[in-house]
């Protein structure tokens, strides 16, 4: 499978490059950043699947042309609409705003301890790079919790700081308890195999877009 990265010259673009060059059935096709100087548009034919870690305002445009020539996309990128991936035709699209198997449970967890609990809030903390606030997590959480409670969605903290990398704690409180559910990304090889499952399953999802890890996990 031939793998291309936009946002390679990135954080998390270099370290899914080092991933897709070690996994074994997976050839690092190219690498598009304007830090190295080259445009999407030069690696887009020799790509059967595009990488998208770049950023919020340009991530959409990535994904139009990659699937308008044919290739699958599987987009990390955070901070944008992501109901505007609807309608986009050629080839199917993947997006995670958290490619971290415990990101992905602390969620779940978060959605279940919702419809038990009183209230709740969130705090996202970020290494001070992340262009976007709320992350993107942190929006799915609430909007997985208000679903599961019925209640508004929780009020989000953000708080960006050198040092950091992906940390999000979820609060619960009731009558004289709380519960908190917290999850840390220490490393960005925290996302990298979630990445390599999401390139290997891009082209045989059974619609298109696909949002969140949660469906190639537990998904029957
Ligand atoms: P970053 O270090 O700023 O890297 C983004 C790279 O993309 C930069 O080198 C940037 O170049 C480049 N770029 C900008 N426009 C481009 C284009 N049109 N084509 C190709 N490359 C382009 O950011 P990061 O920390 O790696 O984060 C990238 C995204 O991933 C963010 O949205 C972040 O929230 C998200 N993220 C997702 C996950 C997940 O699990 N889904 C985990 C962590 C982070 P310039 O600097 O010249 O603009």
């Amino acid at each position: 499978m031939r793998v291309g990265v936009a946002g390679a010259a990135g954080r998390m673009g270099a370290t899914a490059c080092r991933a897709i060059d070690g996994a074994a059935d997976m050839e690092l096709s190219g690498r598009a950043d304007p830090q190295l100087g080259v445009e999407l548009a030069a690696i887009l034919p020799g790509c059967d699947v595009l990488v998208d870690f770049t950023r919020p305002d340009t991530v959409l445009e990535n994904a139009r042309a990659a699937t308008a020539a044919g290739v699958h996309v599987v987009i990390g990128t955070t901070g944008f609409d992501l109901g505007e991936l609807d309608g986009l035709a050629g080839a199917n699209v993947f997006a995670a705003p958290n490619f971290a198997i415990g990101a992905v449970l602390m969620m779940r967890f978060a959605r279940e301890a919702a419809a038990h609990m009183r209230a709740a809030e969130i705090v996202e903390l970020h290494h001070d790079g992340k262009l976007d606030a709320p992350s993107g997590t942190a929006a799915l959480t609430a909007a997985l919790m208000a679903q599961a409670s019925g209640r508004p969605a929780p009020p989000i903290h953000s708080v960006r700081l050198p040092g950091l990398v992906a940390h999000q704690e979820v609060i619960l409180g009731d009558l004289g308890q709380t519960l908190t559910i917290r999850h840390d990304s220490l490393d960005r090889e925290s996302f990298m195999p979630g990445l390599l499952l999401a390139i290997r399953r891009v082209a045989s999802l059974p619609r298109t877009p696909v949002i969140g890890l949660e469906e190639l996990l537990f998904a029957p």
